[in-house]
């Protein structure tokens, strides 16, 4: 799917957004990444929206990547017998372990470990920190609390515990047994909730075994400190602000945003940002000023992807909110100080030869007319210190893998076209000429710069760089091979 925007969009699925026909139209509107996040749904659903997510890649002939996103040690309430109460400030509720359907009074929160941790004064913040509760009195089995700040609590909402230390493992027999699936059913992404440590990421990556890239979530006070370490651990970042910004202070995320958001542009590892982004348009059609601002803010920044989370899962309007991203993007991305800002925050020179080829293929495709990029990569390597580069124009990554054109389509700026397996360059020249024209980023008159590694299918072996133009004629009587 051809795309004005270099940026990605990571949409998740849930009930406004499962069917065939929706998750077609949000492909088609603009999300390059479904987000299936296992803390919602049964495994038979997951399963079918990845068939479903499958054949709109097969039906549009576009490779869509598929991030699985594990729960994690992430506490969360129970369900109500009306699916939600509303909560007033003032009010007493009580979280305990009956397993029975909460009511305005009471409902289950499944973790007896907590109980034991819990001591009067904490706080207990439900929903991303919308809802503050204050422990007045707890048991080995409950807790009486008083409502500090209210709002509507529904089934199955997350419980953030900041001020105490909880002994939860990285990996719950639920996130066990749903890492298990995912690999099996085939998503391009994992992504690990509340990582701490490397050794998290670690364990996670044993169990992988390679079929999956590792993203982590940073949504720890911890994994901010440890970060250059658990960056070097992983193939991904997602800045989690919804958790993060009840872990810690509301006002401490936008900083630890942009450092991270940088610090993964530098590492050529793909970076999400994520949470509330269009938060008002779960129940309006029309974002609000901040919101958007929100977005074109992480775009400036230069991260990988934006998110929506309860927008397209939950929402009203999830085909708006894309638009809405879409949009955003186009403007942003257009604007010269954008290209100033990330011409600014190119920081980085490796000392590989593909560093140095990749720098150069930035280099001459912005010096002269050259429309786009074409880049033949297996790993998805290549591709990934391309985009690094923040080019001008657009990058064409071709490959014979359809596993890493699906990881690829997370990466700012790819389009991710499949290849036949080759052997000679000049079919590579031939055929990226031929992409570069399918997908409208060339004609026939137009120049493109190829980069490629040979003798091909040698992993990590980047070492050509050719200026050729987009008629086949031109390049039988001038390419050599
Ligand atoms: P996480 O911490 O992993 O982001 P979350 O609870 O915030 O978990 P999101 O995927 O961010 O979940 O979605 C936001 C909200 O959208 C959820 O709290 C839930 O109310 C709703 N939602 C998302 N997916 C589903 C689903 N599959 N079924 C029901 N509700 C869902
Ligand atoms: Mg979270
Ligand atoms: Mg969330």
């Amino acid at each position: 799917m051809k795309r004005l925007r270099n940026v990605k969009i990571v949409a998740t699925l849930g009930p406004a957004s499962e069917t065939y026909e929706m998750i077609r139209a949000l492909h088609e509107a603009g999300v390059d990444v479904f987000r299936l996040n296992m803390s919602h749904g049964t495994q038979d659903e997951i399963r079918q929206k990845h068939s479903h997510i499958r054949q709109v890649e097969k039906d549009l002939d576009s490779p869509i990547a598929i991030l699985a996103d594990l729960q994690g040690p992430k506490l969360r309430v129970g369900n109500f017998v009306d699916g939600s109460e509303e909560l007033a400030p003032g009010d007493m509720f009580r979280m305990d372990l009956d397993p029975t359907d909460g009511d305005a009074s009471r409902v289950c929160l499944p973790h007896p470990e907590i109980f034991q941790a819990l001591v009067p004064g904490v706080s207990l913040l439900v929903n991303d920190g919308k809802i503050r509760l204050n422990v007045e009195e707890c048991g080995p089995d409950f807790a009486n609390c008083s409502v500090i700040a209210g709002g509507t609590i529904s089934n199955h909402k997350g419980v953030n515990v900041p001020d105490v230390e909880l002994p939860l493992a990285a990996l719950s027999e639920k996130d066990l047994s749903d890492l298990e699936f995912a690999c099996e059913l085939g998503v391009d992404w994992l992504a690990l909730s509340f990582v701490q440590r490397v050794q998290d990421v670690e364990e996670a990556r044993a169990l992988v075994k390679g079929r999956a890239s590792i993203m982590c979530k940073i949504e720890k006070p911890k994994a901010v400190d440890r970060f250059e370490d658990i960056l070097d651990a992983c193939d991904g970042v997602m800045v989690a602000r919804g958790d993060l910004g009840v872990e810690l202070p509301v006002q401490a995320v936008p900083p630890i945003q942009k450092r991270l958001v940088r610090r993964c542009r530098a590492a050529a590892k793909p970076v999400i940002v994520a949470t509330q982004m269009l938060e008002s348009m779960i129940e309006s059609p029309m974002p609000t000023r901040a919101e958007v601002s929100d977005v074109a803010t992480a775009i400036y920044e230069g991260a990988d992807a934006v998110m929506l989370s309860a927008e397209s899962a939950a929402g009203q309007f999830p085909i708006e909110a894309v638009t809405t991203m879409d949009r955003v993007a186009v403007e942003v991305e257009a604007d010269p100080t954008y290209a100033q800002i990330i011409a600014a925050s190119r920081n980085v020179k490796g000392s590989s030869v593909a560093d140095g080829i990749v720098a150069a293929a930035r280099e001459i495709a912005e010096t002269t007319d050259i429309k786009a990029i074409c880049c033949f990569t297996q790993s998805g390597t290549t591709a990934l210190l391309t985009a690094r580069e923040r080019p001008s124009v657009p990058i064409i990554a071709m490959t014979s893998q359809l596993g890493t054109a699906r990881r690829l389509a997370l990466t700012w700026g790819c389009t991710c076209l499949m290849t036949p397996e080759l052997e000679r360059f000049k079919s590579a020249v031939v055929n990226a000429a031929r992409a570069a024209r399918a997908v409208g980023f060339a004609t026939e008159t137009d120049q493109i710069v190829i980069t490629a590694g040979v003798p091909f299918n040698v992993p990590g072996t980047t070492n050509i760089l050719r200026v050729a133009p987009c008629n086949e004629r031109l390049i039988f009587s001038t390419d050599p091979e």
